[in-house]
């Protein structure tokens, strides 16, 4: 089946939850077991799995990665984004989530998320499902 691709449209950081669109692809797919990766196809932003619960735990992780990757005056890349390509290479580009029954393998607590570094800009991400 062919990767479904998504339009999102971001503000200059945040974590969006993305788990209700790569379920329902899931769901589309028609596939009961296998595994759905999720792709995003940039160099400022990534994808990760985290709590989907109390909205504070994405304030906490989004100020704990301006601790962790601070912008330096000595970076050189002439863009002058160098921290949110540290923090999209941290967080990674893709996550790749198993199903069974239809269903991801996801925790109660766990959602998927788009994480936006170096925003607002017009973003896309690709859900592959591979049944199996
Ligand atoms: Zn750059």
């Amino acid at each position: 089946m062919e990767a479904k691709r998504f339009t999102i449209h971001t503000p200059r950081e945040d974590f969006i939850n993305i788990t209700r669109s790569v379920q329902e692809t899931i769901t589309q797919s028609g596939a009961k077991s296998g595994i759905a990766i999720v792709w995003c196809s940039h160099t400022t932003a990534g994808i990760t799995v985290n709590e989907n619960a109390d909205p504070d735990v994405v304030t906490d992780m989004l100020h704990g990665l301006d601790l962790a990757y601070p912008d330096r005056p000595e970076f050189r890349h002439m863009e002058g984004n160098s921290a949110a390509h540290l923090k999209s290479s941290a967080m990674g580009v893709s996550k790749t989530i198993p199903f069974e029954n239809g269903k991801m393998l996801l925790g109660i607590w766990q959602g998927i998320y788009f994480c936006e570094f170096d925003g607002p800009r017009t973003r896309h991400y690709y859900v592959k499902v591979i049944e199996g």
